[in-house]
């Protein structure tokens, strides 16, 4: 039987409110234990760069001009006139909010205009549009797998699949990074009907290209399931931009696509690709597509103008390519040491985390933001300034940035 407090003998209600005021005292010693750890090792993450500008190679943060490396906007699309007026007709037309969840009043014709593209984009017969990249990930895979099945996971996956993974209560089994040997002795290791091999196509923090014709033959070889992660390959890789998928000729094999529309297609939003029967399973069972308000019809709009402007723009594509190899090389050349490969995604490998954040301190301080990425999101002793370029970056201004490095980055690992 329950005993409201208020009814407790006065020395016990203390006792209880001691009690409880220890246990809270407790909580709060926790978490100030793990944030003085974070604070002393380099790791602190509260300095946010608010910008008072678009999302553009030059921005303006805290009254200054800065050369913004970093972003995710690869094709320089965030304030394209064209996206804008986008965003501006629809938002004329629909109004602000969505007003509900898909499965509810939230769905718009234009949801189902964009769900149409993506799938003709990526050569597959139907596609899902989630709120975002994150939730597609762990909506995805929760509803795909639960305790019978086995996932195969890039040591390097995005955050998003490793917790999509563990909301499923699937056995995870971790690949090294790209190590088709590896993989192959795992799965043939642990052969069953209900596994999952699932690998990002490019990694956002390696800038590498997964090696996904590998992947499809080992799949195939063990009857594996495969989903592979685009968010950084979209509109940056393969036929008019289409992704890794296609980049590899691979359209028609692997079994999830997944993606956002956070990145280079300048809007928000997750989706899932593939086969009519996969996405109709999700749009049942998968938590949250059903339980998460629709994105807004302007988002919509801006994403569909986008993916007709990467499909029809390979000039900026290939001038981004350019670019970007210029300044890989650029940064090769001087010394350091630089990750990945045929990607915007330029990592320099600065090892320890107080040093990066220095180097990151000193950029700043030349008028150029980088963001310093540090343990947990990479490994220890590989702390990184991940560079990312636009194809609207000037070559120019990535001299600066190039000479800059060079002028601050002599303490770094090479
Ligand atoms: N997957 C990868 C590989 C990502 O890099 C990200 C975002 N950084 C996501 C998924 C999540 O996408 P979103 O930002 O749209 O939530």
């Amino acid at each position: 039987k329950k005993i409201s407090s208020s009814k407790l003998y006065p020395p016990c209600k203390i006792f209880i409110d001691i009690y409880i005021a220890d246990i809270k005292g407790m909580v709060m010693d926790y978490f100030e234990k793990k944030l003085s750890y974070v604070k002393e090792n380099g790791l602190y993450r509260g300095d946010f760069k608010y910008l008072n500008t678009e999302q553009a190679p030059k921005v303006v943060i805290e009254n200054r001009d800065i050369i913004l490396l970093g972003s995710n906007n690869y094709l320089g699309l965030c304030n394209d006139s064209r996206l804008k007026e986008a965003a501006m007709e629809a938002t004329a037309k629909y109004g602000v909010g969505s007003g509900g969840a898909r499965l509810t009043t939230g769905s718009y014709e234009l949801h189902k205009k964009l769900e149409e593209k993506i799938a003709r984009f990526k050569c597959v017969e139907s596609s899902l549009i989630y709120t975002t990249g994150y939730m597609a990930n762990t909506g995805i895979i929760s509803a795909i797998c639960d305790r019978k099945w086995t996932i195969f996971c890039d040591k390097n996956n995005h955050a998003s699949i490793v917790d999509g993974a563990l909301l499923s209560g699937a056995r995870i089994i971790r690949y090294k990074h790209c190590n088709m040997g590896d993989l192959e002795r795992k799965v043939h290791t642990n052969k069953g009907d209900n596994n999952l091999i699932i690998t990002d196509g490019v990694f956002s923090m390696d800038g590498d290209v997964a090696p996904l014709t590998d992947i499809v033959g080992i799949a195939k070889k063990y009857g594996c399931l495969t989903m592979v992660d685009d968010a950084h390959g979209f509109g940056v890789l393969g036929e008019n931009g289409s992704g890794t998928v296609s980049h590899f000729n691979l359209n028609g094999q692997i079994d999830i696509q997944m993606g956002t529309l956070s990145k280079a297609v300048a809007s928000v939003g997750g989706y899932a690709a593939g086969k009519k029967g996969i996405i109709d399973y999700l749009k049942n069972f998968s938590r949250s597509f059903i339980f998460s308000t629709a994105l807004p019809p302007s988002t919509i709009a801006v994403s569909l103008k986008s993916i007709e402007i990467i499909e029809n723009d390979n000039d900026r594509r290939q001038h981004l390519k350019e670019l970007s190899d210029w300044f890989r090389t650029e940064l090769k050349e001087s010394g350091f040491t630089v990750s990945g490969e045929l990607t915007p995604i330029i990592p320099v490998i600065t090892g320890g985390a107080d040093e990066t954040v220095e180097l990151c301190n000193n950029l700043y301080a030349e008028g150029i933001y980088v963001p310093a990425i540090r343990p947990p999101t990479v490994p220890r002793g590989t702390s990184r300034l991940r560079i990312s370029l636009m194809a609207t970056h000037t070559r120019e201004d990535l001299q600066y940035v190039v000479a800059m490095i060079k002028k601050h980055g002599k303490k770094v690992h090479r």
